[in-house]
C-alpha cells in the first residue's frame, strides 16, 4: 500500500548487485561505482554511503556539482570526474575531484590553473577515444601529451582509460575488440615513451569496462572497472538481468475509478475513445515525473493486483489513466509502475527507450523512500 507516488530504494538489492559484480572481478581489480545523475535517480547520498561501507574504491560522476554534493554528504572516497569543464576548475579543486583529461587544450588549461595555484601532484586521469567519438584524446595527441606530462610537476597521472560504445551488443563484438586493441596500443605507446624519458615514471592504471563490459568482456577488466547500471539491477541482457536485483520500485495509489460508457473519451484531446464499457483508474504521476507521453496510447502498462493495466489516452503532466476493466480493484489500491518482477527495462522497452533513461528521468517531486 502506498498513499502517494513513491520510488522505493532497496539497499539490500544494491548490496546484492555490488557483490555479484565484484565476484566477476580479479581480487586486485578496483571497483569504481558510477553515481552520476543522482545515482541514476536512486538518491546519491544513501547509495554512496552503502557503497562506501561495502568497500568501493572509487566513485564516478559526470559533472562537478554532483561531486560537490557527494563531498557535502561527507563522502571522502576518491571521485573521478568524467566531464570536467574550465568553468568548474575552482569547484573541482575545492572538492578534490579527479578530472578526466579528454583533450590537449583541457589538459593545458588544467595544468595552467594548478601551476598558478602552486599545486603539485594533483591526481588526474587521461581519457582516450577508442571509437565512441564522444570525448577523449587521439593517438595523434600522444606527442603533445608526453611533452605536457614531462614539462610539469602539477599532475599525477593515476590512470589512462577509455569507454566502450557497444559493450552490451554482442553483434558488435568486432567493434568492441577493435576498441580494446586501439586502447591497448595507445596505453602501451604512452607508457613506453614516458619510461624512455623518465625511468621513474609509474605505470598508470588501466580501465575500460562499464557494466556490460564487465559482464561480456572479462579479458578487459584491467586495474579497475566502472559500473553504473548493474549496481542498480540491470544488465542490458535478460541473461545478466537474472543475476541482478532492481534497486528501485515505483508505485502509485489509485486515486479514483471511472466507469466510461461506449462513445465517451478519456484524457486530453479524446486520447482514448471507449468502444465498450471501460473501467479507468487514475494514478498520480505523469510526464512531469519522467513518465513521458510516449508511454501513453497503450504503449506502456502498469501492474495492479499483478495484472497488466494499459496506459490509455494521453499521459498528462501529473496523471495517467489506465484500463482496469478486467481487474478487480478500487481507489486506494496500489499500482506498480516497475518493481523487481516487472523491471524498468521492460517498461522502457515499450516506449523504445532503455532503463537508463527511464530511471534517470524520474523527477525530484517523486517521493524517495529508502528500504534498509
Ligand atoms: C556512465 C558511464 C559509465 C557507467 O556505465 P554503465 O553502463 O551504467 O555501467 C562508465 N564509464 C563512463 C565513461 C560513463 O560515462
Amino acid at each position: 500500500m502506498v498513499t502517494e507516488t513513491t520510488l522505493f530504494i532497496d539497499l539490500e538489492a544494491l548490496v546484492h548487485n555490488y557483490r555479484v559484480l565484484r565476484q566477476k572481478l580479479h581480487n586486485d581489480t578496483k571497483f569504481l561505482a558510477v553515481i552520476k545523475a543522482a545515482a541514476y535517480g536512486h538518491t546519491p547520498g544513501p547509495v554512496a554511503k552503502k557503497l562506501v561501507a561495502l568497500g568501493v574504491d572509487y566513485f564516478g560522476v559526470a559533472y562537478a556539482l554532483e561531486g560537490q554534493e557527494l563531498r557535502a554528504a561527507q563522502v571522502d572516497t576518491p571521485i573521478l570526474l568524467l566531464h570536467p569543464m574550465p568553468a568548474h576548475f575552482e569547484q573541482i579543486l575545492q572538492n578534490k575531484l579527479e578530472p578526466s583529461l579528454y583533450s590537449v587544450p583541457l589538459m593545458r588549461q588544467w595544468i595552467d590553473f594548478l601551476e598558478y595555484k602552486n599545486i603539485v601532484d594533483y591526481p588526474v586521469h587521461l581519457k582516450f577515444n577508442s571509437g565512441l567519438n564522444r570525448l577523449g584524446m587521439s593517438t595523434q595527441d600522444l606527442d603533445q601529451i608526453i611533452t605536457l606530462l614531462q614539462s610539469t610537476k602539477a599532475l599525477k597521472l593515476l590512470s589512462v582509460f577509455s569507454h566502450l560504445g557497444a559493450s552490451d551488443d554482442l553483434q558488435a563484438e568486432e567493434f568492441t575488440q577493435n576498441q580494446i586493441a586501439q586502447y591497448e596500443h595507445f596505453y602501451k605507446a604512452l607508457v613506453e615513451n614516458m619510461q624512455a624519458k623518465n625511468p621513474e615514471f609509474q605505470r598508470p592504471w588501466q580501465h575500460l569496462c562499464n557494466t556490460s563490459g564487465v559482464l561480456n568482456y572479462p579479458q578487459a577488466h584491467y586495474d579497475m572497472v566502472r559500473c553504473g547500471i548493474g549496481l542498480y539491477g540491470y544488465g542490458n541482457d535478460p541473461k545478466h538481468d537474472k543475476l541482478l536485483k532492481p534497486v528501485a520500485q515505483l508505485k502509485a495509489p489509485i486515486l479514483q475509478i471511472h466507469h466510461v460508457a461506449p462513445g465517451q473519451s478519456v484524457g486530453y484531446n479524446h486520447g482514448f475513445m471507449a468502444t465498450q464499457p471501460t473501467v479507468v483508474a487514475s494514478l498520480p504521476l505523469g510526464h512531469a515525473d519522467g513518465l513521458h507521453r510516449i508511454f501513453g496510447q497503450q504503449n506502456g502498462c502498469v501492474w495492479i493486483n499483478n495484472q497488466r493495466a494499459e496506459i490509455i489516452g494521453n499521459v498528462c503532466m501529473d496523471m495517467i489513466m489506465v484500463d482496469v476493466t478486467q481487474i478487480d480493484c478500487q481507489a486506494g489500491d496500489t499500482a506498480v509502475i516497475f518493481d523487481s518482477e516487472h523491471g524498468a527495462q521492460d517498461l522502457a522497452q515499450t516506449a523504445g527507450t532503455i532503463s537508463y533513461e527511464l530511471l534517470t528521468g524520474l523527477s525530484k517531486r517523486i517521493k524517495r523512500e529508502i528500504v534498509f
